[in-house]
């Protein structure tokens, strides 16, 4: 049964995820089509009749935005969304995690799931950590390296909150980024640092993979 047909209760949430077979193949020709044309890529993800986890909608952007309709049918249920991120054309461009307006949307939309296929070329190397910064948990945690063609997953639990102020997500979503590159993290890390610490604060599950691959639990709220 699929997972996203029930509400999702952080203690109960799986170690791995994987969408099925056909889910992760359409959205694999629609990342081999960002990484060749340089332009996001976006889909809804329903549940059918049966409870099926369907991917509809897809719909393409530009280098650094694509717009989801959110619309199903009325047989289908919503329960998120999938985008792609493709390689940066210029340093300041997030790409290797989710963006602000990535994350709010996530919670304010009402998906219980938001799945980012990006492309990394970066080492992510474990830095020594001050403990005044939030997203030192991660690093306690685990650091990575990353290769290329991760994928990231938010996932909605009972702890994150229905609806949220923009104006008070973008400054929180800033000032973490600034803290973390005042501290000297690439951007890069400044931005998984800052989606992880923004993860905790509104109750959100965080999975990172492989594209092609199931992908496993980072944190759980
Ligand atoms: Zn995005």
């Amino acid at each position: 049964m699929c997972l996203f047909r029930e509400n999702l209760i952080s203690s109960r949430l799986p170690k791995t995820l994987y969408l099925g077979e056909n889910v992760h193949r359409q959205m694999d020709n629609l990342w081999d089509k960002t990484a060749s044309d340089r332009r996001e890529r976006a889909g809804t993800f329903a549940l059918d009749m049966d409870g099926n986890l369907q991917l509809v909608n897809i719909e393409i952007g530009s280098a650094t935005g694509v717009n989801t309709n959110l619309d199903v049918s009325e047989d289908e249920t919503f329960v998120g969304t999938f985008h792609t991120h493709p390689r940066p054309l210029f340093p300041e461009q997030i790409s290797r995690g989710f963006s602000n307006s990535d994350m709010l949307t996530a919670i304010n939309d009402g998906e219980k799931l938001s799945f980012l296929l990006f492309s990394s070329v970066f080492l992510l190397i474990q830095p020594p950590c001050p403990p005044l910064i939030r997203g030192t948990f991660l690093f306690k945690r685990k650091v990575w390296l990353q290769t290329e063609d991760d994928v990231f997953a938010l996932v909605r639990t009972e702890k994150t909150p229905l609806s949220i102020s923009r104006r008070n997500f973008y400054r929180e979503f800033n000032i973490l980024m600034n803290q973390y590159e005042q501290f000297g993290f690439l951007r890069e890390e400044a931005l998984i640092c800052t989606n992880l610490d923004l993860c905790e604060k509104y109750g959100l599950a965080f999975y990172r993979g492989k594209a092609k691959n199931k992908l496993e639990v980072v944190y759980k709220p």
